[in-house]
């Protein structure tokens, strides 16, 4: 790279090593973005598409450590955790289980709310005037109830949305729903849109992206996997990867699941964990949904793409584990029957799985790596990824140029592990 302009590394090219590509480069530094495997083809592949300011609400939740273990007893729970003796799986569930907490809840939601708000507007900016083509609608997200308990419940969620964090939704009851999406079932007890959200197509989102920022002069390099890290000194001095030692003047980690495996090299600890997720992608029903919608009783989500229509969920802490199971999908399938008067088609385009970078708190690692000048994190999205992709580029590009952030990244820095 030339010395005359200051150079960037971004190791890992998802949706977030995209991101941050796209505002590094705005901010004037040379970028090139090098993956282990293809460009876009991880965790930010076949998820939902949701691009969504009303998830304020984190995994850490007092519900949550009831739900886990309830889960044990069901071999078909969304939720599945493999026994094992690594003591770093055990310790991220005893940290996540501490936080699981009413008042920790909300403290980690106000966090994610400004985070969400701020990415939704640089949305708007990315596809209105960067052009970057991604099916993107904003069509709002309906939550789905099917049973009066499951409104019940949901309210009391709904309504800590409205007082705490001011995310408004239209509530509908249950007659009113055909009306509202004619797909849906006569005989649901009701549903809640949260008309603030978005959608989009995320294979299109990052293939549009890294389209465009190819022609305005960013690199990429596939196939490139970060094996160490060479320091000294305070610096990252270069990285050697499997096409030889690479150098820059800075560099970005936003290897996502992988991250944890990069912590002794960066002398940091990092606790990643992958959370796998499935999902399958069919041709569209007929009568395709109009809404993007959320079936919180079944935990599972539902897109009506351009040309396709999506079925994703789970959330199995397995280690890297590659397959994917039949029952698994037929099982995605199947979630979505209550709720759809066409709930699936035979036509199966894809079956995928991808692991979401996990962080025990919640919250992702943004933020310049302890003790080394150059070197920064960008991981830990957990089930937000896509959402929160260009407030963690920006917050990046900030941190890099050395001006002051969109948002204080306090509670998102990497030494809060220690
Ligand atoms: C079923 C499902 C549904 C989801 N739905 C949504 C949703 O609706 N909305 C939302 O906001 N989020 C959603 N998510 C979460 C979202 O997909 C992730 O948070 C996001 O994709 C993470 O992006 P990333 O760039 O950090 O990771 P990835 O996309 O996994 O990218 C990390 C990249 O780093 C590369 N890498 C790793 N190690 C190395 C190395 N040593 N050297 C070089 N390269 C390396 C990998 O090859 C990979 O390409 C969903 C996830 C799942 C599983």
């Amino acid at each position: 790279m030339s010395k005359a302009t200051p150079s960037v590394l971004i190791a890992g090219g998802g949706v977030i090593g995209i991101a941050c590509a796209h505002y590094l480069h705005r901010a004037g530094y040379r970028v090139i973005v090098i993956d282990q495997g293809k460009i876009g083809a991880a965790c930010s592949h076949g998820n939902c598409g949701y691009i969504c300011p009303s998830h304020v609400l984190p995994l850490t939740e007092p519900a949550a450590l009831r739900v886990a273990i309830k889960s044990l007893f069901q071999p078909d729970a969304p939720f599945r955790v493999k026994p094992t003796l690594d003591l770093k799986v055990w310790r991220w569930f005893w940290e996540f289980a501490r936080r699981c907490r009413h008042q920790k809840m909300l403290e980690t939601g106000s966090h994610l709310k400004a985070l969400l708000d701020t990415s939704m507007s640089e949305y708007h900016r990315l596809v209105n005037k960067e052009g970057i083509r991604c099916e993107w609608r904003e069509s709002g997200l309906l939550y789905v109830l099917r049973t009066i308990q499951g409104m019940r419940d949901f309210a009391k969620t709904d309504r800590l949305l409205t007082e705490v964090f001011g995310v408004q939704a239209r509530r509908f009851e249950g007659a009113a729903l055909p009306g509202l999406d004619p797909s849906l079932k006569a005989g649901l007890a009701g549903a809640f849109l949260y008309e603030d959200d978005a959608m989009l197509r995320p294979e299109r989102l990052c293939a549009s992206w890294r389209e465009h920022l190819l022609d305005e002069g960013v690199d990429f390099l596939e196939d490139c996997r970060v094996l160490s890290v060479d320091r000294s000194k305070g610096h990252v001095l270069s990285l050697l990867t499997s096409k030889g030692p690479m150098q820059a003047d800075h560099y970005v980690f936003a290897t996502g699941a992988w991250s944890g495996e990069l912590g002794d090299e960066l002398g940091v600890s990092i606790p990643v964990q992958p959370g796998k997720g499935y999902s399958v992608t069919m041709a569209r029903p007929h009568l395709c949904p109009k809404y993007p919608m959320l079936f919180p009783e079944h935990r599972v989500g539902m897109t009506p793409f351009d040309g396709g229509y999506r079925l994703g969920s789970m959330m199995e802490f397995v280690g890297f584990d590659h397959s994917i199971p039949e029952r698994r999908i037929q099982q995605l399938r199947r979630s979505a029957e209550p709720y759809l008067l066409e709930p699936h088609t035979p036509q199966t385009r894809e079956t995928w799985f991808g692991w979401r970078p996990m962080t025990w708190d919640s919250l992702p690692i943004i933020g310049r790596v302890p003790r080394l000048e150059n070197a920064f994190l960008a991981t830990g999205h957990n089930m937000l990824g896509l959402s929160l992709a260009p407030v963690t580029g920006k917050l990046i590009a900030a941190m890099i140029q050395g001006v002051s952030p969109c948002l204080d990244p306090t509670p998102l820095r990497p030494d809060r592990f220690h």
